[in-house]
């Protein structure tokens, strides 16, 4: 379970991105997080997996508060957090193989070991047959294949995913929406969205949170939402 109680993130005095966030994520879940350009969806995520630390308030994942732990603990916590991109963050120097073994090489995973689970999750996003590719030479879709497999590849609880629709063709989305549910479902990973696409909360999440200017304004299930009273 993910739990944020009175989170508020300020980055300078007056820029208040973040305003009092209490959320509730149970495990298993698809949480989406929707709301415009500059409400403060990636300061929330980045608050999640502490890549920033919120001016005040907790985050408490699997009963630990992340804001409490030292550096180094932290590094221990983010192995079970995954995260996907807009903009893919793949490294172009690198195949998809070694792109994908990359968290692996970090965690020191025996060789090995690495290539059954490199394998497994090749079969798992489909791109067996692109291992050797680089990724100028793959589509976005793939790309953001090779993104779900990388932070998969080390068996995350959690998949915190950033706009990871945003740069893809209709068709694509569906397809890449239809892999995020499939890894959620077989691999049971708690999936925390956010977007600007409303279509995308309506066809994978179970709940949303609707944030505008740093506030949670709305936060219920996602077929509430969608049947009008
Ligand atoms: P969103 O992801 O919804 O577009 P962000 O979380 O990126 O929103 O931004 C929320 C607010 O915080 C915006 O006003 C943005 O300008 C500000 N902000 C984001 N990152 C920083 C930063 N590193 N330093 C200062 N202000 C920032
Ligand atoms: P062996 O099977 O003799 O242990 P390797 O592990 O070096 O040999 O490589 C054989 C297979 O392992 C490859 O066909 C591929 O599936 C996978 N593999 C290992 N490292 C890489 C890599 N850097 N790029 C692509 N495939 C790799």
């Amino acid at each position: 379970m993910i739990e944020l109680k009175h989170v508020s993130k300020s980055y300078t005095a007056g820029v208040d991105a973040l305003k009092d966030i209490n959320l509730t994520i149970n495990d298993g879940e698809i949480f989406g997080i929707i709301g415009q350009s500059g409400a403060g969806k990636s300061t929330l995520i980045r608050c999640i997996n502490m890549l920033e630390r919120p001016t005040s308030g907790e985050v408490i994942i699997n009963g630990k508060d992340m804001t409490k732990l030292s550096t180094s603990e932290l590094r221990a916590e983010r192995r079970h957090i995954g995260m996907i991109f807009q903009h893919f963050n793949l490294l172009s120097s690198r195949t998809v193989y070694e792109n994908i073994a990359f968290p692996l090489e970090l965690y020191g995973t025996p060789k090995e070991e690495q290539k059954k689970k490199i394998t497994d999750i090749l079969e798992l996003v489909g791109l067996t047959e692109y291992k050797d590719k680089y990724p100028s030479q793959l589509s976005g879709g793939q790309k953001q294949r090779v993104g779900i497999a990388r932070a998969i590849v080390s068996d995350p609880d959690i998949l915190l995913s950033d706009e990871a629709t945003s740069a893809l063709d209709p068709e694509t989305v569906k397809s890449i929406l239809n892999l995020l549910k499939d890894i959620n479902r077989k691999l049971h990973i708690t999936i925390i969205m956010i977007t600007h696409q409303m279509e995308v909360i309506k066809s994978i999440a179970d709940r949303v949170a609707i944030i505008e200017h740093g506030h949670i304004i709305e936060q219920s299930s996602v077929l509430d939402l969608f049947t009008s009273p």
